[in-house]
């Protein structure tokens, strides 16, 4: 599945295709046709499932595609429990919705008076999409001027969190200002009863959606080298002359590298055969069979095997590229380990594949060890799984108007 098939607009399959994310994760490929149809939605997941797109993507394309019930109005409004959520809700905004019109502000405590009065101006100025803490959005519609009258969705993310945090009576508040005629999807990491009382509340027949994140199992020792592209080779030689492995699958992303890759170990003496599409099925069940019972060392191999195989005692996985999609890593990590055995995973991780890594990380929910290179293989680059990718202009801050396409015709596309 991919998101042009969940009904999103070209300018968010372009939004999405510069963050280099291809592949809908599991609640978003549930949440985002529900929310486009218009459905009230409650959602158990965790941070690291891929929730804010989930909600970013339908409530974003709904709002370029559709005409403003009330001209000037705020259409969305994204109520999170931190500042720090609400900055990073925003940021993501900021990257899904490059190529959209659209305009949002994230609003949250701590600001001085001359802060306030910035926000006051987006507030009533036409800001389409507010972010906002409890209790900042409190303070500014108590005084009067926040035009709610056309909001659309509301999204409480985060939910059992700010319960916790006490937020309970300022999210009852902030729902009396909105017209009831809008859609509601609420994310919560927990559905304590509190949750569900208030989702009855407040919600109309929500679709209702769990999510399991699949994480490595605990066997795994899960490590990386981050190396520059051209390391890779030697790196990959000095870990199959020192480790005792002696079941190692090898996966590349690509038919051709696990070809070359095939060719380059044969070469240097390793006891190694490739697995890919190309194969005949008899030549794919010998390889597997050899590998099986161990008289084949290295399998490489594409990600169609780190889904179909089924060998228990891979003892070393090793990822000569960063997998595209975080799933994908989970998969191929999953070969080693398995029933409760001990196993090791390995990832190279060159310069353009550290926020892939990054994602990933993000994904699983914690770092993976980074391992100190040999000294023979030199120095590789500092990990930077955040750096920005430039694309060029538009870098200042939460206010934005693209080229985009609304027409001001109006109604649907
Ligand atoms: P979240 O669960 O919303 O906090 O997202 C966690 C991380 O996953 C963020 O860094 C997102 O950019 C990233 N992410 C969101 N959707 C996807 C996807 N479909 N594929 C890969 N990464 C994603």
């Amino acid at each position: 599945m991919d998101f042009r098939s969940l009904g999103i607009s070209d300018e968010l399959l372009e939004g999405l295709d510069a963050m280099n994310i291809r592949k809908p994760t599991p609640i978003q490929q549930q949440a985002i046709p529900a929310a486009l149809e218009g459905r009230d939605l409650i959602a158990c997941a965790q941070t690291g499932t891929g929730k804010t797109a989930a909600f970013l993507l339908p409530l974003i394309d709904v709002i370029t595609g559709y005409k403003p019930k009330e001209e000037g109005s705020i259409r969305a409004l994204v109520v999170v429990p931190t500042r720090e959520l609400a900055l990073q809700i925003d940021q993501q905004m900021q990257a899904i919705a490059y190529f959209t019109p659209i305009t949002s502000i994230p609003l949250y405590g701590g600001s001085d008076g001359a802060g306030f009065d910035q926000q006051k101006q987006a507030l009533t100025g036409g800001v389409e999409v507010v972010i906002a803490t409890p209790g900042k959005l409190m303070s500014h519609l108590n005084l009067g001027y926040v035009p709610l009258k056309g909001v659309e969705f509301l999204v409480l993310d985060e939910a059992d969190r700010m319960m916790d945090m006490g937020f309970i009576d300022d999210i009852n508040r902030i729902i009396t200002f909105l017209p009831k005629d809008r859609q509601t999807l609420m994310f919560s990491a927990t559905m304590p009863p509190a949750i569900r009382e208030l989702s009855k509340r407040i919600l109309h027949d929500p679709v209702e959606i769990t999510i399991a994140l699949s994480k490595p199992a605990e066997g795994v020792d899960q490590q990386a080298y981050v190396i520059f592209d051209m390391q890779k080779a030697a790196i990959l030689e000095h870990i199959l002359n020192t480790n005792e492995a002696t079941s190692i699958v090898i996966f590349a992303g690509r038919k051709v590298e696990v070809k070359n890759l095939n060719r380059y170990l044969q070469k240097k003496g390793f006891n190694a055969r490739g697995m890919h599409s190309d194969l005949e099925q008899s030549e794919r069940e010998e390889v597997m069979l050899a590998f099986r019972n161990r008289r084949l060392r290295i399998l490489v191999a594409t990600d169609v095997v780190s889904r179909g195989i089924d060998i228990d005692d891979i003892d070393l996985v090793i990822n000569y590229d960063v997998p595209r999609d975080p799933e994908d890593y989970v998969h191929r990590v999953g070969r080693t380990a398995r029933a409760s055995r001990k196993g090791t995973a390995i990832t190279f991780v060159n310069e353009k594949e550290m926020r892939e890594f990054g994602r990933i990380e993000s994904l699983i929910g914690y770092e993976v060890k980074k391992m100190p290179l040999p000294e023979a293989i030199g120095r590789g680059p500092a990990y930077a799984p955040t750096a920005r990718v430039d694309r060029g202009g538009n870098g200042n801050g939460h206010r934005r108007k693209g080229g985009g396409r609304r027409s001001g015709s109006g109604g649907r596309r």
